[in-house]
């Protein structure tokens, strides 16, 4: 026999009975006791065994007692035990199995019922011991999975501009970004050069992990464009941007690899008062005066496509007070609400025309709001980012 083999605990006061086990369950690996001190002392030990057979009448506990115990103890409770009684009355059975029994065997015993019953119990106990370390390995590879992508978020969030250079150059602002899985493939960036602000809200193929690796690129090149190459036009920016997207992850025409990101990117200049926006299919909305005025993105992704033309530059002249909102397709194509559908463009630019009044961040709360009420208990299907700046 070896040590895989189940272990059976006999608790008999009979060493006659206890015999007659042995000898029925001879395949098993059998231990026996003859009270119910034994048997606990065994059923708490580093060996504990794959099931009991206990008796119900013995001196000192009897078998409802030592059940009991055995049943209300950590080390021991998920031990099946089937009793064995020589009263088969409805009312001892019942008591037995009130006391946390599995099932029972009555004496004088039918052997190959016992066998039986002892084999049914031990493969369903073996088959729940089996599921009990899959789910333990399942646990532990997740939690090395989730670790490692919290990590990445702390890389992925220190990419992101820092809240004081935001505060400092966007008085009036808020950011709302709630990455479905940790990291995101939405990501914003900010950067003030040649007297220009520059304002991007971005939203890479994907979510989690692929969608985070994207972003990273997408940072580092616009990096490159707008920090090294000093380009504040934000057409050029996406023009330059779709060339080495294209370039660096080798896409060519009628390639799989499509991956990409669409993207809004203003550009302020604060001396003339003039907004220039260039989008790949994320709009841009300016509300003035309870008045929404919606610049069309271009319908070319940032990465491969059926079109190589050039980004529309759109110019906008501004006043003081305007807001201006940029945004992914997260928050719009949310699914919840009364009737568990998407939120739309409708209902989005609908509850930026109702809040518009309210400062930036009293409208950051009021959206952040607003989603969870919306997605209720629904999941969330994508990465959200939506950034508010009052002019
Ligand atoms: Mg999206």
């Amino acid at each position: 026999m070896t040590q895989l083999d189940p272990s059976i605990l006999l608790v008999d006061d009979s060493a006659v009975n206890l015999e007659i086990l042995k000898e029925a369950l001879a395949r098993y690996n059998t231990i026996t006791a003859s009270n119910g001190d034994e048997a606990m002392e065994i059923a708490f030990s580093r060996e504990k065994p794959d099931l009991i057979l206990l008796d119900i009448v013995m001196p000192g506990m009897n078998g409802y007692e030592v059940c009991r115990i055995l049943k209300n103890n950590d080390l021991s409770k998920d031990i099946p035990i089937i009793f064995i009684t020589g009263q088969n009355d409805s009312e001892s059975i019942l008591k037995g199995f009130e006391a946390g029994a599995i099932d029972y065997i009555t004496k004088p015993f039918n052997i190959m019922e016992l066998k039986a019953r002892v084999k049914t119990q031990l493969s369903i106990k073996m088959a729940r011991d089996q599921n009990q370390r899959l789910i333990q390995k399942i646990r532990t590879v997740n939690k090395k999975l989730t670790d490692s992508i919290e990590y990445a978020q702390k890389i992925q969030n220190a990419s992101l501009p820092h809240e004081d250079f935001l505060n400092k150059i966007m008085p009036e602002h808020f950011i709302m970004l709630r990455p479905r899985d940790i990291v995101s493939g939405d990501f914003y960036w900010v950067e003030e050069t040649n007297n220009k602000l520059i304002i991007v809200a971005a939203d890479c193929t994907g979510h989690g992990v692929p969608g985070a690796f994207m972003s990273m690129y997408g940072v580092a090149y616009l990096h490159e464009i707008v920090g090294k190459n000093g380009i504040t036009q934000p057409a050029e920016i996406i023009n330059k941007l779709r060339r080495i997207v294209i370039e660096s992850l080798k896409q060519e025409e009628g390639s799989e690899v499509k991956d990409g990101m669409d993207i809004s990117i203003i550009s302020i200049d604060k001396t003339n008062k003039v907004i220039e926006f260039a989008g790949a299919f994320n709009d841009l909305l300016l509300v003035r005066n309870k008045e929404m005025q919606i610049f069309q993105a271009d319908h070319m992704p940032v990465s491969i496509g059926e079109s190589d033309k050039p980004y529309t530059n759109h110019t906008i002249p501004y006043q003081d007070n305007d807001c201006v909102y940029l945004y992914s397709d997260g928050y719009p194509s949310q699914f919840g609400g009364p009737n568990d559908k998407k939120l739309m463009q409708k209902g989005f630019r609908n509850l930026l025309l109702d809040n518009h009044q309210y400062p930036m961040p009293q409208q950051g709360d009021i959206f952040n709001k607003f989603f969870d009420m919306w997605k209720g208990i629904n999941d969330q299907i994508d990465d959200v980012l939506v950034m508010g700046i009052r002019m």
